[in-house]
Order: C-alpha cells, then structure tokens, then sequence
C-alpha cells in the first residue's frame, strides 16, 4: 500500500464532490487535488438518476419554499443552468422541460394565487393557467377530472430534466487534468488527523492532505463523528422511491401542493431523462436504518453514525405528534406495502391524473434513493436543508433534497471556506466563477 500526498482531498464522487472538483481545479491555485470514490464510476449513489427526481429545482413549482427560501435555490439552480447551457453537446445531461404546479379545490387554489402575487416578480417567466389551457398542456390531468372541483396552475416552459450522474461525469471531465487525480474502487476506511494533516485510510492506498471535504452523502456524519464532529445530530435516512409508468402520461413536470410542515416535496410526476416515453411518480417517504438505497451491508453503519440516543428518540416523538407529519408517515408506509401499496398509491396520483389504473403503475426495483435527514438532538428537530460541519481545516457535507440543484453554489460555499482554511497560501478566483456563473 503506497502513501499518496496531495494539497486537498475531496472524499466522495458524487455530484457535490464532483462541483467542488471542478471548481478547484479551474478556479483556485490548487495544484493536487485527489478525489477517492469507492464505486468504479462517479454518481451511483443518491446523484444517479435512478435515485432522484432529476428536477433541477428553480423555487417556482415547489410550494414548501417560501420567497426567500425560493429565490436562494433558483442562484443554485441558474448555476448549474449556465453551465449545461454552455455544453458544446448535451449527451443525455439534461432535457428542457415544462414544469406545472397544480392546485386542486377552493383552498389550494387561493393559497396558489396568494403565492402567485408573492412570486411573479422573481418569477417572471411563471404563467398563471386555467382549466381550459392546462387541459391543452397535460390532457391526462383535466381527463376524467370532477367539473365540480376547481383546478388553477402556475405553468413555465424553462424548467430542467438533469441526469445528475452524468453532470457529474462532465465536472470531472472538465477538471483541470494537471491538478487533479480521480481514485474509483477506492473505499474510504478512516479519517484521522496526524499533526498538520489528516490521513486517510482507504482499501487501497493511503492518502494524506492538510485539507479535506467530507461529500460522502449518508455516510459523511459518520467520518465527522469519528472525529469528534458534529456529535449533537443524528441521520434519519428517508427512503424515497417511485412508481413508473411504460407510457407517456405527462408531458413535463407535474408538482402538487405541498403541506409547509413536511419535510419533503409532495408527489409529483416526472418524465425520465433515460426514456421520455416514461412517466415517474413519488418520491415515496419511509424512514429505515439503512444509509444506502438496498444495501442492508450498511446497516451497521447506520447504528454507527445515527446517534441514537434519548434525545434523538424525543426529537422523533415530537417531530411525529404533529398529525399532519403522523398521517403523512402513516400513509408512505401504506405506499410501501406490497399488494395494497400500489393501489393507495394510485389514489394519491389520481389527484394529478383523475383516470389513472393500477396497471398504469408499476414498481421498478433499483429504484428510489435515501434522503439522509440530519436531527438536531439538542434542538429537539428536523434540519430540512443542507448541512455543513466544519471542523479544522475539514468540511463535512450532507445534501438532501435539492443537493444536487445546489452542487455549484455549495461547491462556491466549501471554497471560500478552504481558502481561509491554506491562510492565504492559495487563491480563489472568486470574481471569473462569478462571472461564469452568477453574474
Ligand atoms: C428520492 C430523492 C429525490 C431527490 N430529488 C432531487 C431532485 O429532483 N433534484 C435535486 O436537486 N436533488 C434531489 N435529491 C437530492 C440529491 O439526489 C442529493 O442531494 C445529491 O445527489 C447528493 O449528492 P452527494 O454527492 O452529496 O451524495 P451522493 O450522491 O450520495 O454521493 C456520495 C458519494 O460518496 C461515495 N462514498 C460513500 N461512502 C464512501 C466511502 N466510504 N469511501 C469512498 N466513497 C464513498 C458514494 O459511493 C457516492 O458516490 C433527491 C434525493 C432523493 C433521495
């Protein structure tokens, strides 16, 4: 086993390691730069698209953002946009695609115009549309529908379809080569910190930099514990998983209104980037001990770093007494069940598609990801976004949704901190990533 030295390691290559690579190596004065992956590819965790929605979220169809909130995630998103925008070739990175939020009933409806009022001006591009003209964008939702009940929609044409794992792929192909060396089959074992640098052990070689991003997903509070990092959370994995037709129901996104408590997006539907002629529907959300999406290998790992304790235990209890969340846990778990899970599931969706059958449906297996859910234990709650610990001279990064919507502006974030962390030895070109990228 060879020693290997280098100036930063980017643990994990997933999309968020993969970012922060990129923008090392083209925007800094980094000159060696390792990223070790376990896997023999970049992305086949949560950023593959099998595991995610492949939305690349803007703010303006999702109704669990509020305006501040909505406009943060739509910098993210403008980033990622200019960059597959620039590609000489798409590849199957992304698809153009409509995107629609619909609300259902008297109440939907008037919650969906207030927040239309608050949102038009950031939102310039959003439409406001009725029954007549949504029937005309996504038949299958005004087919069969109850005249009875009103619809109303907020609808816009520059919404994006991004196979996170392949914009991964084009990160690391677009790398400054000279910098920066990729380690797939590389299994990181431990972190640990020797004088100036931390050593990492993997089942390959071991490795050392005085700098290191942990972008290891469900997996980076454990390394971050083991350091004595990040000791007042726990993770609570979420599974979400899909239901998929094998014929075109939607022709874009079709998102619906979401209850503000709940942690995660509510049902959508999605074309798939791999197949168009496809509808997807979920995420489905069903918490288990496990940290990656069909490997019970990982359940020891969950024990490991969930931090389970009296605290976290309160901070379910209390995050379950509200009946909405109660009701919501209660009936993604019916969605999981076999036999009868379809077919509640089915009724969920008919909300979006009056008409739709059970044999419309079906479950692929592979598919699905974990939102890793962090736990304040000493706050008694859910973090519903990103979380970053930073120890000394180390970053931890654990992304659920819509981490793979932020890999650019989180990849912003983590460099300026790495800056400050070589005291001035290294420079930042902040100014050309803006330029390039925001402004
Ligand atoms: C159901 C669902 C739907 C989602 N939908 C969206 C969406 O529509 N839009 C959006 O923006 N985001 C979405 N997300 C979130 C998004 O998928 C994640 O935030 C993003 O993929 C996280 O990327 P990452 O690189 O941080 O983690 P990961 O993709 O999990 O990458 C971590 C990497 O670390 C590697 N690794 C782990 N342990 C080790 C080890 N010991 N040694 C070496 N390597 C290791 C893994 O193999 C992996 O490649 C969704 C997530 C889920 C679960």
């Amino acid at each position: 086993m060879a020693n290997k030295n280098f100036q930063l390691i980017v643990a994990g290559g997933g999309i968020t390691g993969s970012a922060l690579l990129y923008t090392l190596s083209r925007y800094t004065n980094l000159q060696s730069i390792a990223l070790l992956e376990k896997h023999d590819g970049l992305g086949q965790a949560n950023t593959s698209g099998l595991r995610n929605s492949q939305t690349l979220h803007f703010g303006d169809i999702e109704t669990n953002y509020n305006l501040e909130k909505a406009k943060k995630v739509k910098i993210g998103a403008s980033m990622v946009a200019k960059y597959l925008d620039r590609l000489p070739s798409n590849n199957g990175i992304f698809l153009h695609s409509n995107s629609m939020i619909l609300a259902i009933g008297e109440n939907e409806i008037k919650t969906l115009k207030e927040r239309f009022e608050q949102f038009k001006e950031a939102y310039p591009d959003l439409k406001r549309i009725e029954a007549d003209e949504i029937a005309k964008i996504e038949p299958q939702i005004m087919q069969g529908r109850d005249p009875q009940i009103p619809v109303l929609a907020l609808y816009s044409t520059t919404g994006y379809t991004v196979n996170y794992q392949k914009l991964a792929e084009s990160f690391v192909q677009n790398t400054d080569k000279n910098k920066t060396e990729i380690f797939f089959n590389t299994k990181i074992k431990s972190i640990k910190k020797s004088g100036d640098n931390y050593i990492v052990t993997t089942d390959q070689d071991t490795f050392t930099a005085p700098v290191v991003v942990v972008a290891l997903g469900t997996h980076s509070l454990l390394f971050a514990k083991h350091l004595g990092y990040g000791l007042e959370y726990a993770v609570l994995p979420v599974i979400g998983d899909y239901y998929t037709s094998d014929h075109r129901l939607l022709n874009g996104k079709v998102y619906t209104m979401q209850n503000e408590k709940l942690p995660f997006a509510a049902v959508h539907g999605d074309p798939n980037i791999f197949d168009t002629a496809e509808t997807r529907f979920g995420p489905t959300a069903l918490s288990l001990p496990i940290l990656e999406r069909g490997s019970l290998k990982t359940l020891p790992d969950f024990f490991r770093s969930a931090g389970f304790d009296w605290n976290a235990f309160m901070t379910i209890v209390k995050i379950h007494s509200d009946p909405d969340i109660l009701k919501f846990i209660i009936e993604n778990f019916i969605f999981t069940l076999p036999f009868i899970g379809r077919s509640a599931f089915v009724k969920n969706i008919a909300k979006i598609i009056p008409t739709i059958k059970k044999s419309d449906l079906q479950s692929k297996k592979g598919l699905g990801g974990i939102r890793p859910q962090l736990v304040n234990k000493k706050e008694r709650r859910l973090l519903l976004g990103a979380a970053e610990i930073l120890g000394d001279k180390i970053i931890f990064n654990v992304t659920p949704s819509p981490g793979a919507t932020a890999c650019l502006q989180n990849a912003l974030g983590m460099t300026k901190k790495i800056e400050e962390f070589f005291g001035g030895q290294i420079q930042f070109d902040e100014t050309s990533f803006k330029r390039d990228f925001i402004d």
